[in-house]
C-alpha cells in the first residue's frame, strides 16, 4: 500500500513571518491522521525557521533547488546546501517554474537527478494546459514531461519521488479535476511508469493530484485509487488544509 502524501506549497505566501509561524501552529494544535505524510512547503527563507515551528511529524521541502552544488550561480540554492540544513524534500518542475521561469523537461531531470544524489526525496510535478487537454494531449504531454527524468534515473531511485500531477487549468483557477479526470491522468502516468521502468516501480510510486483541492472537494478525490494524495496551493494557508490531511478518514 502507497502511504497518503499530503504536500502544502506556499509558493510566495503567506507575506509576513507570524502568518507562517500561525499557519504552524494551526498544524501543531491539530489532530493529523498518523498514517499521513505531511509535507509543507514555504519559501526558501523560511525553510528552517517553519521546520524549528513545526512538530516533528510534519516535514518540509523546498519549493526549488538547482542542480549544482556550489558555485557562481547568483540566487540559487543547491540540493546540497538543503540537505546540509536537514531539508528532506524539494518540489521540481513546477507548473509556475515552467511557464514562468522557462524550466524545461531536460532541466527538471537534471534537478531531479542531483537532488537524489545529494539525498533529497522529490516532490516531481507534472500536467497538461488546458489547450493541450482539448486537443486529446494529456497524456502525451505528461510522458514526455516525465521521460527525461526516467532516463536520469535508476530504478532504486523512485522509492524517493513523489509524483504530483498537477492540470495547469486547475492551479488556482477554482476548476478542481474532476475525481473521474484525475483518476484517469493518475492510472495513465502510473502505467506509463510501470511500462518504461517496471510494474513494481509503477505500483508502488505515489502520485498526488494538486490543482484547486479544497476541503470540500477532497474527500471524494482521495478514494479513487489511484489518487495517493494531494499537492495543495491556496488552501494550504488555511486551516481547511487539516481536512485535506484527514480526507480518508
Ligand atoms: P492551488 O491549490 O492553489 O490550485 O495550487 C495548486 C498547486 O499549484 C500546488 O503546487
Amino acid at each position: 500500500p502507497r502511504q497518503f502524501f499530503v504536500g502544502g506549497n506556499f509558493k510566495m505566501n503567506p507575506a509576513t513571518r507570524e502568518a507562517k509561524i500561525a499557519l504552524a501552529k494551526t498544524l501543531n494544535d491539530a489532530t493529523i491522521d498518523q498514517s499521513v505524510e505531511v509535507v509543507i512547503a514555504p519559501p526558501a527563507i523560511y525553510l528552517i525557521p517553519l521546520q524549528e515551528a513545526l512538530r516533528k511529524d510534519v516535514k518540509v521541502a523546498a519549493q526549488n533547488c538547482y542542480f549544482k552544488t556550489n558555485g557562481a550561480f547568483t540566487g540559487e540554492i543547491s540540493p546540497a546546501m538543503l540537505a546540509d540544513s536537514n531539508i528532506p524534500y524539494v518540489i521540481l518542475g513546477h507548473s509556475e517554474r515552467r511557464t514562468l521561469f522557462h524550466e524545461t523537461s531536460q532541466e527538471v531531470a537534471q534537478k531531479t537527478r542531483a537532488a537524489l544524489d545529494a539525498g533529497l526525496s522529490v516532490i516531481l510535478c507534472v500536467g497538461e494546459t488546458l489547450a493541450q487537454r482539448e486537443a486529446g494531449e494529456t497524456a502525451k504531454v505528461v510522458e514526455e514531461q516525465l521521460e527525461p527524468v526516467i532516463a536520469a534515473l535508476k530504478p532504486e531511485d523512485w522509492s524517493k519521488i513523489v509524483v504530483a500531477y498537477e492540470p495547469v487549468w486547475a492551479i488556482g483557477t477554482g476548476k478542481v479535476a474532476s475525481p473521474a479526470q484525475a483518476q484517469e491522468a493518475h492510472l495513465n502516468t502510473r502505467s506509463f511508469l510501470s511500462s518504461k521502468i517496471s510494474k513494481e516501480i509503477g505500483e508502488s510510486t505515489r502520485i498526488i493530484y494538486g490543482g484547486s483541492v479544497s476541503g470540500g472537494n477532497c474527500k471524494e478525490l482521495s478514494t479513487q485509487p489511484d489518487i495517493d494524495g494531494f499537492l495543495v496551493g491556496g488552501a494550504s494557508l488555511k486551516p481547511e488544509f487539516v481536512n485535506i490531511i484527514n480526507s480518508r478518514q
